[in-house]
């Protein structure tokens, strides 16, 4: 089985910054997270571990200090913060400022503001919250009822994928030709990155699988985006959440993360799918499978190690290829057994899942140990 990682994925810069910004300032007193700083289970554990309490409604804040997370906030809502009495720290992304900047000039310029987003996402209604009229488009039948006006000026949430976006204006240009439509490209670089890469992935894979938070908007769009070439797409939190019959028979593994997903996530996954790939080596109707197949075992390294090998396969060791049989591979052992610790093991053909809530714990001990 060939387990190939995506040229992009995982954590981006705004939140990697967003989580450092955090643990600097709970260092020093006692901090709020005004909402979710990261879309990750594991990552906001970790954070409450240290300390940092997490409130959606500034009403409810009982520390001196609150934090804005890296989705940004609007004016009204930091002055509300700020009318407390609260000393608020912004972890607003450059990328999410940026945003807002386009979408500040387009209405000084006296644009209708058009958002491509999900209307009850967080940098959303950072967005929007300060305009007195706006809309908000996701789909197709939102183009079909926006109301014609003058001068449209559209931007968009940063983690919608750039088609959509792009698509969108051009529905929107064409249903309003009398109007003059401007178009801001505000889709961040990470999240186009990890779109395309995510694409170059999924076209060359049997299985993907994408890691990341539940509530993440950009892990759920690289789903979205895998399925339309890949049949096979998985939706991960953790390593936990793997299951071994999804590749049973498969060749080609493919993996990506979200922006809010740490690389230790990242790792324990790709450690994990190799560990099934080693299993089902020994797994006689798989042998058959790969036999008739093909045969790779591959050392897929890291790509935060090692800056090379992602996607297009060129850090991949192919070996054995062709053989009818699989052979013991040389040179490039397989990993042992996981941890106990992870909680997870494998018997022979057949996955043992156990003890799964100490290995999201083993797991998020690990993700702040080094914020950068
Ligand atoms: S997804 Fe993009 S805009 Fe959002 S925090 Fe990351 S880099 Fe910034």
């Amino acid at each position: 089985m060939k387990i190939i990682l995506a040229e992009h994925l995982g954590m981006c810069f705004g939140v990697r910054d967003a989580i450092a910004l955090a643990l600097q300032q709970a260092a020093t007193q006692p901090l709020t997270v005004l909402g979710e700083l990261v879309h990750n289970e594991a990552v906001l554990a970790s954070l409450l571990q240290r300390g940092i309490r997490i409130e959606r409604d500034p009403a409810t804040v009982t520390t001196p200090a609150v934090m804005i997370t890296a989705h940004g906030a609007s004016q009204r809502m930091m002055n509300q913060v700020r009318e407390r009495g609260l000393n608020v720290t912004e972890a607003t992304c450059p990328l999410v400022q940026f945003a807002h900047r386009a979408v500040s000039r387009l209405v000084d310029e006296g644009y209708h503001p058009v958002i491509v987003g999900k209307r009850d996402h967080v940098e959303v209604r950072g967005l929007t919250e300060d305009l007195k009229e706006f809309d908000v488009v996701l789909a197709e039948t939102d183009v079909d009822g926006l109301q014609e006006r003058p001068r449209f000026g559209i931007a968009a949430q940063t983690t919608q994928p750039v088609e959509r976006v792009r698509h969108l204006v051009f529905l929107i240009r064409q249903r309003f030709r009398r109007s003059e439509v401007r178009f801001i490209d505000t889709v961040c670089q990470p999240t186009k990155q990890r779109q395309t890469a995510a694409i170059e992935l999924a076209q060359q894979s049997d299985v993907v699988i994408v890691i990341g938070g539940a509530q993440s908007n950009n892990t759920r769009e690289l789903v979205e985006t895998c399925s339309r070439y890949c049949a096979r797409v998985h939706h991960v939190q953790t390593a936990a959440d793997l299951r071994c019959e999804w590749f049973a028979g498969t060749e080609t593994v493919g993996i990506t993360a979200g922006t809010s997903t740490p690389d230790v996530a990242v790792q324990a996954v790709e450690l994990r799918v190799r560990q099934i790939a080693s299993d089902l080596l020994s797994s006689p109707q798989d042998r058959r499978q790969n036999g008739e197949s093909g045969f790779y075992a591959v050392s897929s390294p890291s790509p935060r190690d090692e800056g090379v090998g992602r996607g297009t396969g060129r850090g991949e060791v192919p070996v054995n290829t062709g053989q009818k049989r699989p052979q013991p591979v040389q040179g490039t052992p397989l990993p042992g057994p996981l941890p106990a610790a992870q909680g997870e093991g494998i018997r022979g053909a057949v996955c043992v899942v156990s003890n799964t809530s100490d290995a999201r714990e083993e797991h998020s001990a690990h993700l702040i140990q080094s914020p950068q």
